[in-house]
Formats: structure tokens, C-alpha cells, sequence
């Protein structure tokens, strides 16, 4: 590769425009603005095989684990290839990286601050992916001849894909969405709301009933869905009954499907597994989590708490509990 080769933007590198647009959409996206590792904001490098964006220092003690590990290459620099690119986005950045690789991280294990010592940030990095100490246990995998680095998500992935090959199935399996309660929700008709809640998924939409004059519903009513092989975030909305005009919106919510789901196929049938945290959906500053959220197997059954602060709207909270069942 030539130096002027090397020293060019992605976005003028090859006829991949299509594939580097979705490099910068990727990158983009709110979880991809910070370090995977360390939180420092505008993260100016990657790891392609990993599938994560880091910052300078991060990068650094990744490229020192060897490319077998973690291929670092710039975000701006480097000559990517559509296989580099490919694999990013497959993976679909930090947040989820981080739901596989950090799904066990102990509370008295705390993830690297920016300004931290290169001591505790390498130690952490490599506990994280070379050592695999907060990775669900089955996935792990350092084994007593040691490392074996031809693994990765990704490659766990690809492998899972290879034995569903032929799945052309409409749906992959179905949610039931416990929509549990409301707090504080908006005030639309002078002095309260008559709220209901809309869930939508792909071309479903399922609706929770009325609650008359109540800010702070209690519904506990069960909705279900199918989930398309191609599924895209669940929306919530929230809206205030209107006898004679439009219903009014008291704000919205939209839940990534993808931490729950993607952990749900990895460990098979939940019924052979005893309770344990399988997988998280992290609280970032772009989405509308109160607090992460937990993906768990519950008496043999996949279940996700889901705590929601509504987007686009003075006030409100949501307490959902989703719950995953096969198809097959
Ligand atoms: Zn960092």
C-alpha cells in the first residue's frame, strides 16, 4: 500500500462509498461517540475484528495485544477494507460489543475513566477481550492450553448463522411485553390524562387499554408480538385519549431489541439453563434507559426489566418487562 494510499479518508478510498457511508453512519450512532473502553468522548479509532470504537490511549494498549486480538486501524487514516468494514458493522458497535463482552462485569471491577493510569486501563483491556473474565462463561474462550485468538462475537456469530443457514422463516420468535406501569406522565387535559400505551413493531402495533384521569398508571397488561428476522427497535408511545379530538402524545420511547434477542439465540433453549444474567442493554446518554438494562434467564424463561425515561415530552417514566419465547 502507498503512502498517499494510506494517508486518504475512507470516503475516498476505493468504490466502497456505500460501504464507508455506513462505517460514518455507524460511528455516528450515540454509543460510537465515546471510547468502548474507557468513555472519552469522540473515539478516533477501531477495532475491526472486535467491533468497537476507542480512543488513542485504548487503541494503543489493543494494538499492543496483537492484531490476532484486536485489528486497530484509524477512523480517519487507515485503508479499510470491505471486510474490515463488513465486520463492524455486523457487530453494530460499542453498546453492543460491550452487551457480550462486559455482560458479567463485577461491580467491584470498574470499567477505565479517561484519565486513568495506562496500568489500569491494560489491565482492564485485557481482562475484558484477551482473558474474557466478563463474558457470559459458555462464550469464553480461554482455555487451559490457553488462548485460542481465531475466536471472537463475531466469529461466535458467523457460526451461529452457519447452522441456521436455511432460515427463511417470517418470524424468528414472539415478545410478550409486560407494559407494567407509568409515573409522572404529562398533564394533557387540564389537570390530568387519559393514557394508553402503543407499542410498535415492524408493521404490528398492539395497544394497552385506557386508564381514565391517571398520571401514574398501573396497567400490568400483557401485549404480544412477532419479531421478524429483520427486526428493528420496538417503539413505544404514549398517548392521552381524546373523546373528541385527536388523541393527544405524552411522549415515546424506543427500545433496542438487539441485546436481549441476539443473547436469546446464542444460549439456545433457556429451560436448560439455571437463572443466570445472559446478556445488557446499556444506559447511554442517545437512548432512553433509566438505568441498564439486565437481560436474565428466570425459571427457564429469557426476561428483560425495562426502565424508560419518554423522549419528547416534560415527564414520564415507563416500567416494562419484555420476556422472549421461541418459535420452535
Ligand atoms: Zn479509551
Amino acid at each position: 500500500m502507498s503512502t498517499a494510499q494510506r494517508y486518504q479518508p475512507i470516503k475516498t478510498t476505493k468504490p466502497v462509498v456505500g460501504k464507508a457511508r455506513k462505517l460514518k453512519d455507524l460511528m455516528q450512532r450515540g454509543d460510537n461517540r465515546v471510547c468502548a473502553d474507557c468513555s472519552a468522548p469522540d473515539p478516533k479509532f477501531a477495532s475491526s475484528n472486535i467491533g468497537v470504537f476507542l480512543c488513542l490511549k485504548c487503541g494503543d494498549v489493543h494494538r499492543a495485544l496483537g492484531p490476532d486480538i484486536s485489528n486497530i486501524l484509524s477512523v480517519t487514516l487507515d485503508d479499510w477494507s470491505d471486510t474490515d468494514i463488513d465486520s463492524m458493522v455486523e457487530v453494530g458497535g460499542n453498546s453492543y460489543a460491550n452487551s457480550i463482552y462486559e455482560a458479567f462485569l463485577p461491580k467491584d471491577h470498574p470499567k477505565p475513566k479517561p484519565d486513568s493510569p495506562m496500568e489500569y486501563r491494560t489491565e482492564f483491556i485485557r481482562a475484558k477481550y484477551e482473558i474474557q473474565d466478563f463474558l457470559k462463561p459458555s462464550l469464553r474462550i480461554t482455555s487451559k492450553s490457553g488462548f485460542e485468538s481465531t475466536n471472537s462475537v463475531k466469529s461466535d456469530d458467523s457460526s451461529f448463522s452457519k447452522r441456521v443457514p436455511e432460515d427463511t422463516r417470517e418470524f424468528v420468535g414472539k415478545l410478550n411485553i409486560t407494559v407494567v406501569k407509568g409515573t409522572q406522565l404529562a398533564v394533557r387535559d387540564m389537570l390530568t390524562s387519559d393514557p394508553y400505551v402503543v407499542l410498535t413493531l415492524g408493521e404490528q402495533k398492539a395497544l394497552t387499554t385506557v386508564k381514565a384521569s391517571d398520571l401514574n398508571p398501573i396497567w400490568n397488561e400483557v401485549l404480544n408480538l412477532s419479531v421478524p428476522r429483520n427486526y428493528g427497535p420496538l417503539k413505544l408511545e404514549v398517548y392521552d385519549h381524546d373523546t373528541f379530538s385527536a388523541d393527544d402524545i405524552m411522549g415515546e420511547a424506543e427500545i433496542d431489541l438487539k441485546p436481549m434477542i441476539t443473547a436469546a439465540m446464542a444460549f439456545g433453549d433457556p429451560s436448560f439453563h439455571a437463572d443466570m444474567q445472559i446478556g445488557r442493554w446499556f444506559m447511554t446518554r442517545d437512548n432512553c434507559l433509566l438505568t441498564d438494562s439486565i437481560v436474565n434467564i428466570v425459571s427457564g424463561k429469557v426476561k428483560q426489566e425495562v426502565y424508560l425515561k419518554l423522549q419528547n415530552v416534560e415527564s414520564g417514566e415507563m416500567e416494562l418487562e419484555l420476556e422472549w419465547a421461541r418459535l420452535d
